[in-house]
């Protein structure tokens, strides 16, 4: 990865800082219901804030489509992003399509100052990633800073266009990602394994493809190891299977059997009759599944095999649940690989990085979240970044 600059390279004092932040999160009766996303902003408000910059913040929120929806303005943020910074927020009621407004009251806010500026997405340019708006966001500030690593993967005005028109930095969250990310894929410690599971092999063909040429060994688990398995005369039974994938799974395999990638599947799985918590379960070898059962976890043997080749990894990446965790006792591989994966980490053995969609929850309900080297919360990005591809906010980031 190229290398991007941080706050570290500027003098702050007197600036006035864009600051592309996510305040995309969920509300819940005009409250936000999970400020997750607003904390991971508070290191860099900190930093701008305490040397008297002006941080004003730029982010959409939900999908209001161009047009200005009270139902969707980012007023609703205020008190929670008030409530963790521990100053008073302003909120500036932007006008996008002329922004002079905005910038007196910006002007007139003290040095050390948070202003919220109004949803990005309530101009059609942001989208677009018009130049124009991208001009218009840009004479609001004199340094802009991305710290929305889960907008990355977009190339909106307030992500990409907006970064080549000022001076530009990676945010603290941002830096932190960057950092881990580059751990994980970049440059990693070899050797490296990637764990992935989830329900389907269709959403993360990509993300396959990619990993097999990157990593020594895949372990694959999850609905998606049920399509591998049938792939490979395996009977799978009742399973979630997408036997019209049989076809690309056996591209995957053969792909990685090129790159000298060891692909590691269940060996056992825990099947059961009802997709429900706890349903009735045993334990089958694959030689000798039930035709009538639903493989819904994998089993012990699989889960001694995980992890045994984690410990002679030095370098893990994951992504997606190794069965239906949310119902136990299907939550078990998940569970006790997380564990196994999060005590290597705390004893200097692994580097550990895990992000996208369930993926997060599943760590979550191991109790581990906290115990990787890193968890990335955002979902879209997180998985484009497995998937090799170039994300354009960090390219302009770098670019800068
Ligand atoms: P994804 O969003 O692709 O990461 O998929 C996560 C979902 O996959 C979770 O809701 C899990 O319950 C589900 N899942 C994982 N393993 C299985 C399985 N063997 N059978 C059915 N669903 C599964």
């Amino acid at each position: 990865m190229a290398k991007f600059k941080t706050l570290d390279d500027f003098d702050l004092k007197g600036k006035r800082v864009l600051v592309r932040a996510d305040l995309n999160v969920p509300v819940n009766d005009g409250k936000v219901s999970d400020a997750t996303r607003i904390e991971r902003l508070v290191p860099t408000l900190r930093d701008i804030t305490k040397v008297g910059g002006k941080a004003i913040l730029l982010s959409h929120f939900g999908r209001p489509k161009g047009k200005v929806n009270p139902e969707m303005s980012l007023k609703v943020t205020v008190d929670a992003v008030e409530a963790l910074v521990h100053r008073p927020v302003i909120f500036v009621a932007t006008d996008w399509t002329d922004v002079s407004a905005a910038a007196k009251a910006i002007e007139a806010a003290e040095d050390g100052s948070v202003l919220v500026l109004e949803n990005t997405r309530f101009h059609p340019g942001e989208e677009a990633n018009d130049t124009e708006l991208a001009k218009r966001m840009a004479s609001l500030g004199d340094i802009y800073v991305n710290d929305a690593f889960s907008a990355a993967h977009r190339a909106h005005a307030s992500t990409e266009a907006v970064a080549h028109l000022l001076p530009a930095a990676a945010g603290r969250a941002m830096q932190a990602e960057l950092t881990a990310l580059e751990a994980g894929l970049g440059k990693p410690q070899k050797p490296v394994i990637a764990l992935v599971g989830g329900a389907k092999v269709s959403s993360k063909i990509d993300l396959l493809e990619n990993l097999v040429t990157r990593v020594e060994a895949l372990v694959i688990g999850g609905g998606m190891a049920n399509t591998f398995l049938y792939a490979m005369g395996i009977g799978v039974g009742n399973s979630l299977c997408e036997k019209d994938l049989a076809e690309t799974a056996n591209r995957i395999m053969e792909k990685a059997n090129d790159a000298r990638c060891s692909i590691i599947l269940p060996v056992d799985a825990c099947v059961a009759w009802h997709f429900e918590a706890n349903a009735p379960h045993r334990h089958y070898g694959l030689d000798a599944m039930d035709p009538d059962g639903m493989i819904l976890d994998v089993g012990p043997a699989s889960i001694e095999r995980i992890k045994g080749a984690i410990d002679e990894a030095r370098t893990l990446i994951w992504n997606g649940p190794l069965g239906a965790f949310e119902l136990p006792p299907f939550d078990t591989g998940t569970v006790e690989v997380a564990r196994h994966a999060a005590k290597r980490t705390h004893d200097g053995h692994l580097i550990s990085v895990a992000g996208g969609g369930d993926t997060v929850s599943a760590l979550a309900h191991a109790k581990v979240k906290d115990d990787f080297t890193y968890v990335s919360t955002a979902g879209g990005a997180f998985l484009e970044w497995m998937e090799g591809k170039e994300l354009p906010g960090i390219t302009a980031l770098t670019a800068a």
